[in-house]
Order: structure tokens, then C-alpha cells, then sequence
């Protein structure tokens, strides 16, 4: 076992104790990475010197209390601003984007020094379900190097389940935490919209997009999201909210928790085997004195039709700015119109074009009503789907996914089937609400995902749930990459 192994508590322990140094661990986490990322590939950017660097800086302990996180390595999605280091989006138009700040959830992170060793892989612009659209190279699976770590954050999620990193963050704007944490084994967060700010963050769709964490185990998760909520007046969806003590929720007892289960997210087009792990998830909840009861969420159909309407809409806005002009990449042409052309051409990959022409259709005029608008007027049905069952149950539970990880090239040719990965997590993101996905057993040999949801900015309650069930689960799933055993 790697001392990366150990949990982010424990870590901290011996830190403080000066069992182990902030140097030692940068060094073992980088160790890990040069001997496995060149099969995982979840890193776009390695830190190595300057992260040698500040951790032998923090060796000298500083007198007085420390931060949870000081000397604690970890890794951000290549779609958060860093100062001074590349911030690719994993998009060629951004090859070369060196931004001159870093984003607010990077430098809570900083306040309490943590040591960044790298910036993860991911699917082009955040928009992809299996990091197939990265425009450099594809994350792979540390469970199986032949299936997908799963989408858009991969790289982040593949770096924690591949023992590289204790931690990561990513963000989520339709299952991109969840869905990758439930391929790769690992546990994923995604916040309440408005409580992690997104200053920094590169938009995608700037009213679904929120960052979060991921980590090993539930108490960890817990931690890095105390580091980074909290109000931002940088960015005007953030929520001005007292920030409560995480840590303190976890080992509340579930005795007389509600809990719904949404008949239409075990429905038609769930693999059994994935069905059956959940389900003996929820009985274990169900053994500890949660009451479960079924429900229903009666627009979840329109879910997936709705994000691909607004999403791109977004989208569409908000990669205009990528021009040639400003930032990244430039094709020199003959006249301005054609430099535009040429390096959007150039720049943007299949994917992103797709969604680029897809939202400018949906908000063109005479077509805006037709879609754009309806599909709001559908966003507010789902959400009240979900207002409806919070007014008598405490969290809703479901599969994160409809199946394990698929195979590497499998989905490529075909956004369809790829865009249904995001089923039973695209909901939460259209109202808004907080998502956990924690592992809950292996099928097929490939880890499966228990989501729980809660109600807006209920984060307590939903970590609280997935620690009762880790606890009493105690499943510790690690890929052999890992140096794990595999169950
Ligand atoms: N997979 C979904 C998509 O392709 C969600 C992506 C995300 O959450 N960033 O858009």
C-alpha cells in the first residue's frame, strides 16, 4: 500500500505529528504518476518542479493550528484557471492559454496549501461522457485499461481511483463528477448550484455548471468541499449562504431518514447487474432505519431532450468568445472574417461544433419559442418534479449511471447513445440540486455508483446518507493499479 492510499485525516495526522513531510508525499504522488499515467493519461499538465518546490517550502511547519489540506497533494481539471499555468480545457483552441489568475476554488484550496501536481484531462470544453473528446489524448479506465474513465472530468476522476492523487476536483454541469465517479470506483460531489463559486471556471453552460470534489471516501469528499464553498462576490450566481461544518453531519445516524426511490430511474434501459448492486444498497440503507419508499418523477423523460437544448444554448454564447482575437489559438488569414472561420475551424473539435451549431439553432429567432423557451418551460416542470418529493422525504436515490464503463471507442460514433449516460444525473443539475455518487460494488468487474440527491444546499444530509452506507458497506474498492485488490 502507497502511503497515498491513506485517507486525507490521516495524511493530515501525520503531518502534523512530522511523520511524514509535505516533500515525501509530492514526491510519492509524482512518483505514482510517472509510473502509471503513461496507460491512465489523466493528467494534461504535470506541476512536478514548482510542486517540489512549494512543498519543500511547506516541510518547516508553520506554528500554530494547521489546515486540513496543508501538504496534501492534489489535481484540478484542466478547465479551471491556474496563475501561470496552462489551462487547456483539453481544447486546441486553448493550447497554448496561460491565465494570468486562478480560479476562486483553486486558491481556497491555496489558503489552506494544498500542493497542485497537475491539471487533469477532460472532455473538450467539458462536453463529453467519456473523455473521448479531448483533443490531445483519451483517459482511460484504472480499472481496465481498455474502458473509459467516464465524462467530461475523467482525468480527475481517474487520477483519484489510480492512487495519483488523494483528491481532485472537477465540475458538473450534467453528471461530469458523478458519472466518471461512478466508472472509476471513487466518490464524487457535486455542490448545490451557487455554493462553490465558478470564478475562474471556463463556462460551458453557466446555468448548470457547478465544481466539486473527488475523493476516496466520503469524510474526504466532505473535507475539500468545506474548502471550497462559500460566497464569492466574484461570481453573481454564488450563493450568500453560512457555510455548515461538514464533518459534523458524517457520523449522524440515518434511523427515520425518508428516502425516495424514483421509479423511472430503475426503469427500461438499466443493466440489471447495475440495478441489482443499487438495490442492495438501498437495503443496507434500509437495514440502518432509513425508511425507503417509492416515487415518481414524472418529466425525468424529457431530462436529457431538455439539457441538449439548453446546454448547447449556452454553449453556443459562451464559446463565442473564442475568436482568434483574445485568447488561445490564432489562424492568420486575408481578411478578419476568414481568421475568425479558419481558427474556430481549426480550434474547436467535432463535438463542440456539434453543440456550437446545435444551440445557435435553438435561439434563433423563429425557432427560440420552439425550443430554447420550452425547453425552460420544462426545466421548471422537472424542477418542481423535485420540489414535490422533497416535501416529504430527506434524499432520492438511484443509480448514477444506467451501466459500468463501456469500452473505449464503443459510443464514439454514435451522441445519441452517448448523451443517455447522463439519464438519472442531468435532473439534478436542470433543478439545481446537490449529487453524491458513492461506490456500491462491482459488476462485471467494473465499479457501480450509488447517487444520492438532496434538497438545495442540504450537502450535509446527502454526505451524512453515503457515509452511513460506506461505513457500513465497507466495500474499499481499489483497481489493481492502484496496487488494490480487486474484490
Ligand atoms: N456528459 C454531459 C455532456 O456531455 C455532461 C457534461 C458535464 O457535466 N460537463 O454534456
Amino acid at each position: 500500500m502507497s502511503i497515498l492510499d491513506e485517507s486525507i485525516q490521516s495524511l493530515h495526522k501525520k503531518i502534523k505529528s512530522k511523520e511524514i513531510r509535505p516533500s515525501e508525499l509530492t514526491q510519492a504522488a509524482l512518483q505514482k504518476i510517472e509510473q502509471t499515467d503513461s496507460q491512465v493519461k489523466s493528467f494534461l499538465t504535470v506541476t512536478a518542479e514548482q510542486a517540489i518546490d512549494q512543498a519543500q517550502k511547506l516541510d518547516r511547519l508553520p506554528d500554530g493550528n494547521l489546515p486540513l489540506l496543508y501538504g496534501i497533494p492534489g489535481a484540478i481539471k484542466d478547465n479551471m484557471c491556474t496563475e501561470g499555468i496552462k489551462t487547456t480545457c483539453a481544447s486546441q483552441i486553448l493550447a497554448n492559454y496561460i491565465p494570468p489568475y486562478s480560479a476562486t476554488a483553486v486558491t481556497k484550496l491555496q489558503e489552506q496549501n494544498f500542493v497542485m501536481v497537475g491539471k487533469t484531462n477532460m472532455d473538450e470544453f467539458a462536453m463529453g461522457s467519456s473523455n473521448e473528446n479531448s483533443a490531445f489524448y483519451p483517459t482511460r479506465n484504472p480499472w481496465n485499461l481498455e474502458r473509459v474513465p467516464g465524462g467530461s472530468s475523467g482525468g480527475s476522476a481517474a487520477a483519484v481511483a489510480a492512487g495519483q492523487v488523494p483528491f481532485s476536483l472537477g465540475s458538473d454541469t450534467g453528471g461530469s463528477i458523478r458519472q466518471p465517479a461512478s466508472y472509476c470506483g471513487v466518490v464524487g460531489l457535486k455542490p448545490t448550484y451557487g455554493l462553490v463559486s465558478r470564478f475562474g471556471l471556463v463556462a460551458y453552460a453557466s446555468s448548470l455548471d457547478q465544481i466539486g470534489p473527488f475523493a476516496r471516501n466520503v469524510e474526504d469528499t466532505a473535507a475539500v468541499l468545506q474548502a471550497i464553498a462559500g460566497y464569492d462576490e466574484l461570481d453573481s450566481t454564488s450563493a450568500n449562504l453560512e457555510i455548515p461544518d461538514y464533518s459534523a453531519a458524517l457520523n449522524r445516524d440515518i434511523k427515520g431518514l425518508r428516502i425516495a426511490m424514483p421509479k423511472e430511474y430503475f426503469a427500461e434501459g438499466l443493466d440489471p447487474a447495475v440495478r441489482d448492486r443499487v438495490l442492495d444498497a438501498i437495503r443496507l440503507l434500509e437495514s440502518q432505519g432509513a425508511v425507503v419508499e417509492e416515487v415518481t418523477l414524472p418529466h425525468t423523460k424529457y431530462a436529457v431532450a431538455c439539457y441538449y437544448l439548453l446546454a448547447p444554448a449556452e454553449a453556443s454564447s459562451n464559446l463565442a468568445r473564442y475568436d482568434g482575437v483574445r485568447y488561445g489559438v490564432r489562424v492568420e488569414a486575408d481578411d478578419l472574417i476568414d481568421m475568425y472561420k479558419q481558427t474556430r475551424a481549426k480550434g474547436f473539435g467535432a463535438e463542440v461544433k456539434r453543440r456550437i451549431m446545435l444551440g445557435t439553432y435553438a435561439l434563433s429567432s423563429g425557432y427560440y419559442d420552439a425550443y430554447y423557451l420550452r425547453a425552460q418551460k420544462v426545466r421548471t416542470l422537472i424542477k418542481q418534479d423535485f420540489d414535490r418529493v422533497f416535501e416529504k422525504f430527506d434524499v432520492i436515490v438511484s443509480p448514477t449511471a444506467p451501466t459500468v464503463a463501456f469500452k473505449a471507442g464503443e459510443q464514439t460514433e454514435d451522441p445519441m447513445t452517448m448523451y443517455l449516460n447522463d439519464i438519472y444525473t442531468i435532473p439534478v443539475n436542470l433543478a439545481g440540486l446537490p449529487g453524491i455518487s458513492v461506490p456500491c460494488g462491482l459488476a462485471d468487474g467494473m465499479p457501480v455508483g450509488l447517487q444520492i440527491i438532496g434538497k438545495a444546499f442540504a450537502e450535509s444530509t446527502i454526505l451524512q446518507t453515503a457515509h452511513a452506507y460506506e461505513q457500513t458497506a465497507n466495500l474499499n474498492l481499489r483497481p489493481s493499479v492502484a496496487g488494490g485488490v480487486q474484490a
